[in-house]
C-alpha cells in the first residue's frame, strides 16, 4: 500500500466506496463523479502508478481485470449497446489519481477522438 494513495485507501476499505465487484486481485467501484450513466473504475489491489508501469508479468492480472470488466458491463446492461474502457496516463493524459485504474463507461454514445 502506497502512502497517501486515495485508491489504496479505497481498496483497503479505509475510505468508503460503492463496490460492484471485489476479489483477491481487483476492486471495481462506482466513480464518485460519473461522466456517463454507467461509470465504474476497475483497479488492481496492488499499487501500480499507471499503465506506464505495467510489464509482461502483469498479463494475468490484466486478463482477469478485462474479463471482470466484461462481466460488469453485462450486469450493468451496457454490453449490447457498447461501452468504452479507458486508462489515463500522466498529466496530459488526464490522470488525476496515481493508482492504475480503468474507466468502464457506458449508457450513452461517445465521440471519437476523445476531447
Ligand atoms: P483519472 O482522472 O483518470 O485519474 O480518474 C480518477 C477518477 O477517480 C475520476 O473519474 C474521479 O471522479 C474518481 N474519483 C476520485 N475520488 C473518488 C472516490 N473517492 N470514489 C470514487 N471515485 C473517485
Ligand atoms: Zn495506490
Amino acid at each position: 500500500m502506497a502512502e497517501d494513495c486515495l485508491f489504496c485507501k479505497i481498496v483497503a476499505g479505509e475510505i468508503p466506496s460503492t463496490q460492484v465487484h471485489a476479489d483477491d486481485l481487483i476492486v471495481a467501484i462506482r466513480d464518485i463523479n460519473p461522466r456517463a450513466p454507467t461509470h465504474i473504475l476497475l483497479m488492481p489491489r496492488e499499487h501500480i502508478r499507471s499503465a506506464a508501469d505495467l510489464t509482461e508479468a502483469h498479463g494475468p492480472l490484466l486478463g482477469h481485470l478485462f474479463a471482470v470488466a466484461a462481466n460488469v458491463a453485462r450486469q450493468e446492461g451496457i454490453a449490447d449497446s457498447g461501452y468504452r474502457i479507458v486508462t489515463n496516463v500522466g498529466r496530459w493524459g488526464g490522470q488525476t489519481v496515481d493508482h492504475l485504474h480503468f474507466h468502464l463507461m457506458g449508457g450513452r454514445a461517445f465521440t471519437w477522438p476523445p476531447g
